[in-house]
């Protein structure tokens, strides 16, 4: 290694994203293919054709594996398709995510089970899938969860989400101190307000739009761009020495 900005390279390194198709996700995955890194992309969708596209335009290769992650059972088969593309798995990047909008009064069961399903039981056990991969391999790994201000926050209307971005927080740091040791570094990262698909509703409200614009001190959304830095930073060996931190992207949302 040569100097610092080489620390940051992520050449021949093998990264799964979940929730690639689109918003976060698909920036964070173009990101890491800037880096260097080839990208096993996980979705709903049968295809994520502006993924594969701009991973391709990196000049890296783009693997789609369709799973929902509502279900455990698709786990195997993601970290063994990722395998089988690419013969490696280096960066693991826990970003699906869903919300569902209600009051507590009225919050349902299944609006409860839906978001901490893939929000957060399939976050565990898809950390807890690559560490025994990374493991396997030698050599350690890299995971990075995509937590929230509301891992900060309380939130309103969105309990479900609220407890299940507080939980990959917590998540976070315990499976860092489990897996340091083992060269496995596990963080997070919380993105502030972001124009995504996630937040069309808010940005449509004018009212809300504007209480919240009003409230981000860099006066605009992120963009799933602004995660790029940090995700790769992350996933690099730059980062060797943090683990079980959750780094905010929020335009300095929770410095107000
Ligand atoms: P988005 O535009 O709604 O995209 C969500 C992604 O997750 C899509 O790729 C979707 O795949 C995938 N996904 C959802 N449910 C899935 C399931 N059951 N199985 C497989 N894939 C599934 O959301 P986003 O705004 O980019 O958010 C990405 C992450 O950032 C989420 O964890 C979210 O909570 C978090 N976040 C977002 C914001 C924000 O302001 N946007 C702020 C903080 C945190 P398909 O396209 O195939 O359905």
């Amino acid at each position: 290694m040569n100097g610092i900005l080489d620390a940051f390279k992520l050449d021949g390194k093998v990264a799964v994203v979940t929730g690639a198709t689109r918003g976060l996700g698909r920036g964070m995955a173009v990101a890491l293919a800037q880096a260097g890194a080839d990208i096993a992309g996980v979705g709903h969708a049968a295809e994520a054709p502006e993924t594969a596209q701009a991973v391709a335009a990196s000049g890296r290769r783009y693997a789609h594996i369709q799973a929902d992650l509502a279900k455990l059972d698709v786990i195997p088969r993601i970290i063994d398709t990722a395998f089988e593309h690419f013969g490696r798995i280096d960066i693991l990047v826990n970003n699906a995510g869903i919300i569902k909008r209600n009051d507590a009064i009225d919050f349902t069961e299944q609006e409860w089970d839906a978001v901490m399903d893939v929000n957060l039981k399939s976050v565990f056990f898809l950390c807890q899938a690559a560490a025994r991969q990374f493991i396997r391999q030698g050599g350690g790994g890299k995971i990075i969860n995509i937590a929230s201000m509301l891992s900060f926050q309380g939130g309103i209307r969105v309990p479900s989400y609220t407890a299940s971005k507080s939980g990959i927080k917590g998540l976070t740091m315990l499976l860092a101190n489990e897996w340091a040791g083992r060269g496995i570094n596990v963080n997070a990262i919380a993105p502030g307000y972001m124009a995504t698909d996630n937040t069309a509703a808010l940005r449509g409200d004018a009212q809300r739009n504007a209480e919240i614009l009003g409230r981000i001190p860099a006066g605009r959304w992120g963009t799933p761009e602004d995660l790029g830095g940090a995700v790769v930073f992350l996933a690099s060996a730059a980062a060797d020495y943090i683990n079980g931190y959750t780094i905010a992207v929020d335009g300095g949302w929770l410095a107000r």
